[in-house]
């Protein structure tokens, strides 16, 4: 089939056309009653420039390269009805009332023939849902989404898509460590792409506010659309579409876990319905292997978005998203089964990635020992885990030599400790881990804070060829790719180890 513009694409509106929707159109920011979404028009821009385009969401798109007058909201094609979503939810634990699509803005949803995806602009500018803020966003932010975004799909994780990223011409003031420095940087805005963006707090703001109508019709839909194999027409019904969505949510943050992605800000208006990886905020990568880091500096203290709790936080996620279905139940007391599905769900996906990680045919029981025994030992010194686990996929003997270069610190390896550990590794497997297959679980190249700020540091002054080079290089993130190595299969470089935007990123974007 061949490609089309834009602004010929088959655009449809299930979601306006389906949900109820609010009165008023557009504007300035308020409380809107009973609906799930309201009509908005994008804020023109000064001067779009298409900076960063993802050639295989475009194909999946259908769509040539181009279309800055649409991608930058200048312009709205016949057929797109742009509109903003309603949502809530509950932020580092407590319930923040009406969120909502502040600064996101769907275009319309492209019919591409075998599926429907939906386009929102993010940064378009002020929405009903923009609360005190610009709407707008940062270059910064706009290019480590789109960045992660394309790279978490190559690495085989479920996540909304990036299609492009305009340059706006405009500066957006940012403070961006919240210290009273306000200051001006370029604007941006990225395309994003996803079956749809509903959340656990599209279901929440219904049943918090008691409308439970508007919920009934928004379960209803999503079901219909998403879930077409699922009838919620009773209880049972409800749990097992409630189970399908525990099933995706365990095995999106199970591969988090397995690469060393930190989402950052797990609240519950971040939870997509579809176990997407969604809004790339102030996430972050492991380097050094610590289960009590957050890149998120909003969370330092308290750190509820660590690496090591994302799990649990999933099941707390998940328990409020139960909770907002609860009213359309006659028994309620079911929706514990579903809960208790994920935590075996997602025991069973945690397993399966040890197997995958250290090159097990399957996971015993006796396995959990051989795991944790590791996790212990890999946080006795630095010791960088997108490396580590890399070169474990090429060892040919159990002899910790071969895994120097994961180490920050050589002098310090704790070389008896390790080479204990690898031994009753290489017992375990008679000698021969299936490396075929650690090398598809352990990547050799993801994200790391400090690459993706050297391509913004570039991209500020306009050069975009380290993020189109990181961009060329994650589409192939398990291949070994020696052209790449020198200078992208490192640790952390020490200009890094305190530079904002690397070890510490806040939400301000
Ligand atoms: P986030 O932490 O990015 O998930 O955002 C939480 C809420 O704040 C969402 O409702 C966003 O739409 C809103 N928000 C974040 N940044 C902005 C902004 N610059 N303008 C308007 N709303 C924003
Ligand atoms: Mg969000």
């Amino acid at each position: 089939m061949g490609k089309k513009s834009l602004s010929s694409l088959d655009w449809v509106s299930r979601f306006l056309d389906e949900t109820p929707g609010d009165e008023e159109i557009g504007g300035a920011p308020r409380q809107v009653q009973g609906a799930c979404w309201s009509k908005v028009e994008p804020t023109p821009i000064p001067d779009p420039i298409l900076r960063l385009w993802s050639t295989e969401m475009a194909d999946e798109l259908g769509v040539i390269e181009g279309g800055e007058e649409f991608l930058g909201g200048n312009k709205i094609a016949n057929g797109m009805r742009p509109y903003a979503q309603r949502y809530g939810g509950h932020q580092f634990g407590n319930w923040a009332g009406q969120l909502g699509d502040g600064r996101a803005i769907t275009l319309g949803e492209v019919n591409t023939g075998s599926k429907i995806l939906e386009l929102q602009l993010k940064g378009s500018g002020i929405t009903p849902y923009s609360r005190f803020a610009d709407g707008k966003a940062v270059l910064r932010s706009s290019i480590r989404e789109f960045l992660c975004s394309e790279a978490m799909h190559h690495l085989g994780i479920p996540t909304t898509r990036a299609l492009s990223l305009v340059s706006t011409g405009e500066d957006v003031v940012r403070d961006i460590m919240y210290d009273g420095k306000p200051a001006p940087e370029p604007g941006a805005i990225v395309c994003r792409v996803a079956e749809s963006f509903i959340r656990f707090g599209s279901f929440q703001i219904h049943t918090l506010t008691g409308d439970f109508d508007a919920l009934k019709k928004l379960v209803d839909y999503t079901v219909k659309h998403h879930f077409p194999h699922h009838n919620v027409d009773n209880d049972d019904g409800l749990i097992e579409w409630l189970k399908q969505i525990a099933d995706d949510t365990a095995s999106m943050i199970a591969h988090w876990m397995r690469v060393g992605f930190v989402h950052g800000v797990m609240n519950t208006d971040n939870m997509s319905i579809h176990g997407l990886t969604i809004d790339y905020g102030p996430y972050g990568w492991l380097e050094n292997f610590d289960p009590g880091w957050t890149p998120n500096t909003t969370d330092a203290e308290r750190r509820r978005y660590r690496f090591g709790h994302q799990a649990q936080i999933g099941t707390w996620n998940y328990a409020r998203l139960l909770e907002s279905i609860g009213p359309l139940m006659n028994e309620p007391e079911k929706l514990y089964d579903a809960l208790e599905f994920y935590e075996v769900r997602y025991q069973k996906y945690s397993n399966a990635l040890w197997a995958d990680k250290l090159g097990l045919e399957e996971f015993n029981s006796e396995d959990e020992e051989l795991v944790k025994e590791l996790i212990s030992i890999l946080q006795s010194v630095e010791t960088d885990m997108t490396i580590f686990f890399r070169l474990l996929s090429k060892l040919k003997e159990p002899n910790i030599e071969e895994l120097k270069f994961a180490f920050y610190d050589e002098d310090k390896i704790p070389i008896d400790k390790w080479n204990n550990w690898l031994n009753k590794w290489w017992f375990r497997v008679n000698g021969e881990p299936n490396l075929e297959k650690m090398k598809m679980a352990n990547p050799k190249y993801v994200l790391r804070n400090w690459m993706a700020q050297l391509a913004i540091d570039a991209a500020e002054k306009e050069d975009y060829s380290v993020a189109i080079e990181l961009y060329e290089m994650l589409k192939n993130p398990y291949d070994e790719q020696p052209n790449y190595e020198e200078k992208w299969f490192q640790k952390r470089p020490e200009w890094a180890r305190h530079r904002v935007g690397c070890s510490m990123l806040s939400c301000s974007s």
